[in-house]
């Protein structure tokens, strides 16, 4: 096998299948190669009403008609439903004591919830990645993208502008040129070495993770959770479920095929002593301690083996250089506490394909591709702040919970800025870039993670409360809400019409 193109993508899974299609659309000529194949299990499954506006705006300004419509729940069931997919009104975090069921409380501090969409028709949705990954896969075959899949590359070597992939498959070799590389292989990073990048420190603790996928986890709501009087904002458990306790968090991701992602990140002194290394074992042992999360997973049956994940977050020195990137999800993870790695993802490939529609065969190509690199990091490491924060709050649910809102005003305020047709308000992931609010989130991290009496916790919630309110759309400093934050849709209109 061998061949020349303009783009060699190394990594099928959504983000390099998405790429490879915006590149065919923009005419350039495509490779793309795998080393397992389609369809398969990968983990990253829920969105977020930016992610989806990324995805709907690539789908428009691409010509890309057969994507548009997984933007949301009501189109994509609509339009694909065979492809697999769970519906997502908000996110939902409950707080748990160990050895205590889960209990309401009249101003409901252990619980969060925040809307996302206003009703199911226009909601975000938790991608079934083996149908979903599949299906961008067919498409960007079908728009002429060459994909070989269960390949074995070997050599990555670059000559005279040109890439040289070589390699093998079914015991035959291939020699793939190309002007441009793109890893999308994920934390694998499977470009890595051959590109000379180097992990660094991520700015998260350590984590780890284990998860899996099941059938027949129970409904929160219909074990009465969260119980106490009026109506929540959006049914709980059609979101993304968080139940949160010292030392790490649980998520709970339902799809409408009856298969339900759950799984534990934790840090890794809770993860030693709950061996998380045991996988299945420990997950039950890790139940027993949480009564109302037992319950909810009485019964449930695991459809896959379960994966443990020893470091979760990871993070490298370099991000781009001439005639090659690491895609966002190949250069930096924090945590999936926030479902932020879709979105980022989906930044990044705005970016490469708005230089590949530009700049491609200028020298401007490789400036473009510098500065997507050093964004791409920058945003990462934006977020591992914030999770970083967070993780340090899990033993402080109303701290956690105040801190949480630094991302929720952000995100909020980046998806309508954007839908008003201002992307230039919304900048940067989670508005680093605005003037006020990038200083003063990254201000709120630091000081969350340095120690502090009771004076030093006051202050900082304090801090935060003043870095929410420069960019909260939604009301996220009501306390007459107690918790519950309904979907502002039209926020956004007010705001910046
Ligand atoms: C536990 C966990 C939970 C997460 N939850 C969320 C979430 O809820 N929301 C969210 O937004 N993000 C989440 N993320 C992040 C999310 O998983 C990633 O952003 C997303 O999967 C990246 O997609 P991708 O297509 O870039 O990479 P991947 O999905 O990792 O796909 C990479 C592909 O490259 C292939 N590959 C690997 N090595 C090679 C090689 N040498 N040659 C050829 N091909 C290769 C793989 O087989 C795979 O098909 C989570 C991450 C983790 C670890």
């Amino acid at each position: 096998m061998r061949g020349a193109f303009d783009v060699a993508i190394v990594g099928s899974g959504f983000a390099g299948s998405l790429l490879a299609l915006v590149a065919r659309r923009l005419g350039r000529s495509v490779v793309l190669l795998e080393k397992g194949s389609h369809p398969r299990f990968a983990i990253g499954e829920s969105t977020s009403p930016l992610a989806n506006l990324l995805l709907e705006e690539l789908a428009t300004r691409y010509g890309l008609p057969r994507i548009r419509p997984l933007a949301k729940w009501g189109s994509w069931r609509r339009a694909y439903p065979e492809v697999g997919c769970g519906l997502k009104r908000g996110f939902s975090f409950f707080h748990h004591a160990e050895g205590r069921p889960f209990a309401d409380a009249p101003d409901r501090r252990d619980q969060l919830l925040v809307g996302a969409s206003p009703n199911d028709e226009v909601a975000d949705t938790h991608w079934y990645r083996p149908e979903f990954d599949h299906f961008l896969l067919k498409e960007a075959e079908e728009a002429g993208a060459q994909y070989v899949d269960r390949t074995t590359l070997s050599g990555v070597t670059r000559e005279k502008d040109r890439w040289i992939l070589t390699g093998e498959r079914a015991g035959a070799g291939f020699t793939f040129e190309a002007s441009f590389l793109v890893d999308a292989s994920g934390r694998s990073g499977a470009l890595h070495d051959a590109l000379g990048v180097r992990r660094s420190v991520p700015l998260v603790p350590p984590t780890q993770g284990l998860f899996t996928h099941f059938e027949g986890v129970r409904r929160l709501d219909e074990m009465g959770v969260p119980g106490g009087p009026g109506i929540p904002p959006y049914p709980v458990d059609d979101a993304a479920v968080h139940h949160v306790f010292p030392g790490g968090w649980i998520w709970v991701l339902r799809f409408h095929n009856g298969v339900t992602s759950a799984g534990v990140a934790a840090s890794d002194a809770f993860a030693e002593t709950a061996s998380l290394s045991l996988g299945e074992t420990a997950w039950r042992r890790l139940l027993d301690r949480f009564p109302t999360i037992r319950e909810q997973f009485e019964g449930a049956r695991r459809t896959v083996p379960f994966v443990h994940s020893p470091r979760l977050a990871f993070r490298v020195d370099c991000a781009a250089g001439p005639g090659w990137a690491l895609l966002p999800s190949a250069a930096a993870f924090a945590d999936p506490l926030l479902s932020t790695g879709f979105p980022l993802a989906l930044l990044g490939m705005h970016r490469l394909a708005e230089a590949l529609e530009k700049d491609f065969g200028t020298p401007r190509f490789d400036t473009r591709l510098a500065a997507y690199g050093a964004i791409t990091l920058e945003e990462a490491d934006r977020a591992a702040r914030l999770v970083a924060a967070l993780y340090g709050a899990l033993g402080d649910f109303p701290l956690f919970v105040e801190l949480s809102k630094l991302y929720f005003a952000a995100a909020h305020f980046s998806e309508s800025a954007r839908r008003a047709g201002r992307p230039d308000l919304a900048g940067t992931f989670l508005c680093g870039s605005h003037p006020e609010f990038g200083p003063a989130l990254d201000a709120c991290c630091r000081a969350a993670l340095a120690p502090r009496d009771a004076r030093g916790r006051e202050r900082l919630l304090a801090d935060v409360a003043r870095s929410v309110a420069l960019v909260d759309l939604a009301g996220l400093l009501d306390t007459s809400r107690r918790n519950w934050f309904e979907a502002a849709a039209n926020d956004m209109r007010r705001a910046f019409v």
